[in-house]
């Protein structure tokens, strides 16, 4: 008797192409038909649960069909659901950008909508681009990213990533980049702090930038948490080191807050921890609670400035996305900054961050774990073939895959990247649910590691 996730996976094998996926694998590996989620929990056809540890890539927040967001959206859909965002508005839009204003570093005070981070980034390079052409700097033409950097997967925002599995195949499609070792911290030297390697790691930026002033438009970063580059993190020092130099050199600075933003690192937005305002602030994911795709750029008056002008002078910002300020993806924006502005969701995730970090101690000691780091809400563990040397596997073993299978076997949605298993679960999950996700994610390991 075949069953309704089968019939599913059938029917979806037949003419679905998912993403970042090797389609072949699903010739041994089921793809999991989900028919209702709730708080932490995913719902299969077959009445399986999961537990959704990477809050279904990054993007929920407050949980599955969150009753404060649902009732908003069925408000909305009776009011308005789109309009053309060139030459009209309307409230849910109005709303957003005005708390997004409010509640991000001081000095970004306008704000652009898009439909997902890719788009936002592109938005935000362009932005920084035509900036400078519009000040009569012509020559400023190129952007400075880190090693390890992810910022999406259209070409503009691939070109500025620097993960070489998803850049690699696509390099003679995409703009040059300026490309600076980075400040992870798994590479500090034992016993050197995160603060005194990411000071270290700075001066090559420092010297980066004083190389290339005339020439670069901005540099563009993940704050705290390289979260595609295998969740690898450094110290808030960088950020404020490469704030000064940013303005130091006229180079402006955009903060890729869209994995990291909305309470992740431990605070709203990750530069408030580095008291810093970058130039442009890209947001996404978490933005809508993890309901609808919108992203948003959120840049300052003296950039908005350099734009505005006559018609004839040919300075306007001509982007466009079809879908831009959704009315229903900013309703779900409002629904979910209410929830910040309403529920101590900071304090209480201080409270989870603290459990789970209690909860993880335990894997420190395992033979072949050669980290296990975190910030605020995100925890990382990185296995390793040889805990000493920090040899890693050989990819091609596919340990995670292996843990993301087990895992599954056991109720828990996790998706290592490589052999970086990592935690990022909704705020809505509780210290029980806590507790099995990280013994499943233990015995997960151990089956991984066999032979
Ligand atoms: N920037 C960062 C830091 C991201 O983590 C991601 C998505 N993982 C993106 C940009 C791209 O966002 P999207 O997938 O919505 O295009």
């Amino acid at each position: 008797m075949i069953t309704a996730n089968q019939r599913f996976e059938k029917r979806d094998l037949l003419v679905l192409w998912h993403p970042c996926t090797q389609m072949k694998d699903h010739e041994t590996s089921a793809i999991i038909p989900i028919k209702k989620a709730h708080g932490v929990w995913l719902e299969d056809m077959d009445g399986n649960h999961y537990l959704d540890a990477i809050s279904s890539w990054w993007v929920n927040l407050f949980g599955h069909a969150n009753p404060h967001i649902n009732a908003a959206l069925k408000d909305q859909i009776d009011t308005l659901e789109h309009v053309i965002f060139a030459g009209f508005t309307h409230e849910p839009a109005i709303q957003l950008a005005e708390k997004l204003v409010e509640l991000s570093p001081e000095g970004l005070v306008r704000c652009f909508y898009a439909d997902n981070g890719s788009a936002a980034v592109e938005v935000a390079l362009k932005m920084s681009f035509h900036y400078w052409r519009n000040k009569g700097y012509t020559q400023k033409t190129k952007f400075i990213t880190l090693e390890n950097s992810y910022h999406g997967e259209t070409l503009g925002a691939l070109a500025v990533g620097n993960v070489p599995l998803y850049k690699e195949t696509y390099a003679p499609l995409l703009m040059d980049v300026i490309t600076v070792p980075g400040p992870d911290c798994y590479y500090r030297e034992t016993g050197e702090s995160w603060f005194d390697y990411s000071v270290r790691r700075f001066s090559l930026m420092e010297e980066t930038l004083q190389r290339y002033a005339d020439s670069a438009c901005a540099v563009i970063i993940e704050p705290l948490i390289q979260c595609a580059g295998q969740m690898r993190m450094y110290d808030p020092i960088y950020l404020t080191l490469l704030r000064a130099a940013c303005d130091k050199y006229q180079v402006h600075l955009i903060a890729d807050e869209i994995a990291v933003g909305f309470g992740r690192t431990g605070t709203l937005f990750a530069c408030e921890q580095a008291d810093i305002s970058p130039d442009f602030m890209c947001l996404s994911k978490g933005l809508t609670g993890g309901y609808l795709p919108l992203s948003a750029v959120l840049t300052t008056d003296a950039i908005y400035q350099a734009f505005y002008d006559d018609y004839q002078k040919l300075t306007a910002f001509l982007h466009s996305h079809s879908y831009t300020g959704n009315a229903l993806a900013c309703r779900a924006g409002v629904a979910t900054l209410d929830i910040f502005q309403q529920q101590p969701i900071l304090e209480n995730n201080k409270r989870l961050a603290a459990i789970m970090s209690r909860l993880v101690v335990r894997f420190n000691e395992h033979l072949h774990i050669a980290e296990v780091r975190q910030t605020g809400m995100v925890v990382a563990i990185e296995l390793v073939k040889n805990k000493y040397t920090k040899e890693p596997y050989p990819w091609q073993e596919r340990r995670g895959q292996k843990v993301y299978q087990y895992a599954l076997s056991k109720g828990v949605l996790l998706r290592p990247l490589g052999n970086v298993i990592y935690f990022m679960p909704p705020y809505v999950i509780t210290e029980e649910q806590l507790i099995m996700l990280v013994e499943v994610a233990f015995d997960a390991i151990n089956q991984a590691i066999k032979d």
